[in-house]
């Protein structure tokens, strides 16, 4: 997990408004708080704030995580070398060229993780895509997901050399995995540049992997979606993202989903929504229409005198109860009245006299007026 330049940035204790020794359960709890007051289905416009809550709950309310934020927040920006570029107050400043490096700097720096040769990392976060239709969006499924990754090279078991050859000792870190980096105030003990921290170096590399030790893999990961995601969303899955080394948690897994959209329905919050053609004369008459859902269709009175563009609810028709909140959606039927286009002579006749009797009806409301 490479450290985030936004970690130096944003105060995720203060973003949640709790206290920085918050317990696991209160950070939860005021977590959930948060999440179902700003979601975007409760409270639309408070995208923003919903996504600030959930990346810092994502930092924070993960122990490993937290302890890492805690540890570099801790240091400051100036100790990881960003916003002063050359060197800050004091020569404590070092320089970094990259963000990934930043990991490993810190992995060896901080957490009493840097005493073995061999620092213990966490694997990194992973991105998988889903495609969804519309139906298995709204009520929630249970799918796996195609995960490309990295498993060990199985020639050379992991290791980069070629079967049967010995490594040798870095002569650089002469096998420490360390350099100590005196740097006036700080005495700093960074990762050996020459041999990534192992200690030791491959002589002949191994044909397969080229020496990385490393082969493509694909894996398979059974995910839950569920009920009611949006086109977009992220689902966060614990634990299925690459494999932590040296006995290091593993990364998470982030599903982006997409949603195909669906001829008949759109999907407002909680609610689906769709439209219904009715007559003039079922508008003024009433009538009932029978309307698809997702799943069965229902029928519905559309009361006498209902007006174009207004809407019937149909309660419990929408998206099924979450677990997070028990509250499931409606289907929402608007009702949109046709005026006839290419009228028969019929229709004609019949409007003709409608409109003899509303000029009648004007007129009889005039003269009672006056
Ligand atoms: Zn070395
Ligand atoms: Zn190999």
């Amino acid at each position: 997990m490479a450290v985030q330049r936004e970690w130096f940035e944003k105060d995720y204790y203060q973003v949640l408004g709790v206290p920085e020794n918050v317990s696991e359960k209160d950070l939860t709890r005021t977590y959930r708080k948060l999440a179902k007051q700003y979601h975007p289905d409760a409270n639309p416009g408070a995208e923003d704030r919903f996504k600030e809550i959930s990346t810092a709950y994502e930092v924070i309310g993960d122990p490993a995580k937290r302890k890492e934020y805690d540890d570099v927040r801790r240091m400051g920006p100036a100790a990881a070398g960003f916003g002063q570029p050359g060197g800050g107050p004091g020569g404590q400043t070092f320089r970094t060229e990259d963000m990934g490096d930043l990991g490993d700097l810190f992995g060896g720096l901080f957490g009493g993780r840097s005493r073995g040769r061999r620092a213990a990392q966490r694997g990194d976060d992973l991105e998988a895509h889903l495609h969804l239709d519309f139906a298995e969006a709204i009520d929630g499924v249970t799918t796996s997901v195609h995960v490309p990754g990295q498993s060990p090279c199985s020639p050379c078991r992991g290791t980069g050399a070629k079967a049967g050859t010995a490594m040798k000792t870095c002569p650089r870190c002469h096998g420490s995995g360390q350099m100590n980096d005196n740097q006036g105030m700080f005495s700093l003990a960074q990762v050996c540049p020459t041999c990534s921290g192992r200690g030791s170096l491959i002589e002949t590399p191994c044909d397969a992997c080229h020496g990385s030790g490393r082969a493509p893999s694909n894996r398979q990961v059974k995910v839950r979606i569920p009920s009611g995601v949006d086109d977009g969303q992220r689902i966060k899955v614990k634990g299925k993202g690459s494999p932590g080394t040296n006995g290091g948690p593993a990364g998470d897994l982030y599903v982006v989903i997409s949603v195909a959209a669906h001829q008949l329905f759109t999907k407002k919050g909680r609610n689906l929504l769709i439209s219904v053609p009715v007559s003039m004369a079922e508008a003024v008459l009433g009538t009932t229409v029978t309307v698809p859902s997702l799943h069965e269709s229902v029928t519905v009175k559309v009361p006498a005198g209902f007006q174009s563009g207004m809407s019937l609810r149909v309660r419990g028709y929408g998206v099924p109860a979450a677990k997070i909140d028990g509250v499931s959606g409606d289907l929402l039927v608007k009702v949109d009245v046709v005026v006839p286009k290419h009228p028969s002579e019929d229709h004609v006749a019949l409007f003709e006299q409608l409109r003899a009797l509303d000029d009648d009806a004007a007129l009889r409301a005039k003269l009672n007026v006056t």
